[in-house]
């Protein structure tokens, strides 16, 4: 409504000033040794309304890798190509509790499924089911997805975030073998990660991320077209997945403290929205111990509960 705009639009700066000292008591990812030259203290945030007008403050400038937050799309794009079938059969629906990396449960479900799609395992294995006749292919198709929900022609990879990753991905090239070996991963591994690691590393920026975040908002049509861009019933699992494991294993709290679908990533990015009204986008590299960007979380938290914006 209006008076939500006007409140967000008075209230949204004083209450990212008062997220920004939580980003001291976090730390910026270095497991990729590149995603560590991001600034620990940038906090931003853009949301968008249905017709479009843009609400932003803080440093919603800066531009930083997707990472987990396409699983979201890659999810998505995987449902469209093979149906909801042939994907769970080879992912499962519960959330683990566990690290994203984590490779603890992944003998638990025979024959070695992982236990949904936004952990590594799910993740790497979506990847794979992603149809293409070539590896560049495959991911021409995921960036043209990109391309199509930001209305950005002009997104593109971060290869030094890409090359990083490849040259200190062991842990997930473990896990790629591991699915390989059960036969979950069909397909060669260097392949599979080459188009994962890709599509981990586009660039946004916060609108971005609002953008496809009002798409989800509005089930898979653009409010601002009127045209549908995906399935209705793959953005309902996709939204239902960003509710329960959205946040790595800290996706339960984020459910009671803001209550609404989101998907981080260890860039410190977090793709939210408000069902039927909002898209948002949050960028704050520094993370929390469960990999979640701290400040953007806490302000999160500030934006639901002023607004009231909570779905429970
Ligand atoms: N590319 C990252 C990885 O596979 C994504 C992790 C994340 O954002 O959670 O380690």
């Amino acid at each position: 409504s209006n008076k939500q705009l006007d409140t967000l639009r008075q209230s949204l700066p004083s209450w990212v000033e008062a997220s920004i000292p939580c980003s001291a008591s976090g730390k910026v990812a270095s497991y990729i040794p590149e995603l560590s030259k991001a600034p620990h203290d940038a906090l931003g945030i853009t949301i968008i309304a249905p017709d479009g007008e843009l609400i932003s403050a803080g440093d919603c400038s800066q531009v930083f890798t997707l990472q987990s937050i396409s699983k979201v799309f890659t999810l998505i794009l995987a449902l469209m190509d093979n149906g909801e079938e042939e994907v769970f059969k080879r992912v499962g629906m519960e959330p683990t509790g566990d690290n994203f990396n984590s490779m603890l449960k992944l003998e638990l479900v025979r024959p070695g499924i992982p236990f949904n799609p936004f952990i590594n395992a799910g993740a790497i294995t979506i990847t794979s089911l992603i149809h293409g006749r070539s590896m560049e292919e495959k991911s021409q198709r995921i960036l043209d997805l990109f391309h199509i929900l930001t209305s950005q022609k002009e997104l593109s990879y971060d290869i030094d975030v890409f090359n990083s990753e490849l040259e200190s991905g062991d842990l997930n090239r473990s896990i790629a073998y591991f699915l390989k070996g059960n036969q979950v991963l069909i397909g060669d591994v260097d392949e599979v990660l080459d188009i994962y690691f890709k599509h981990c590393s586009i660039l946004v920026q916060c609108a971005d991320l609002a953008r496809m975040g009002l798409i989800l908002a509005f089930d898979g049509v653009d409010p601002l077209t009127g045209n549908r861009l995906l399935p209705k019933r793959y953005v309902q699992i996709a939204k239902t997945f960003m509710t329960t494991c959205g946040m790595y294993n800290a996706s339960g709290e984020f459910a009671i403290d803001v209550g609404l679908p989101a998907k981080s990533g260890v860039s410190g990015g977090i793709l939210s929205l408000v069902p039927g009204s909002y898209g948002i986008g949050v960028i704050g590299p520094s993370l929390n111990d469960k990999g979640n960007s701290q400040a953007g979380v806490h302000l999160l938290e500030t934006v639901s509960k002023q607004m009231n914006w909570s779905m429970f």
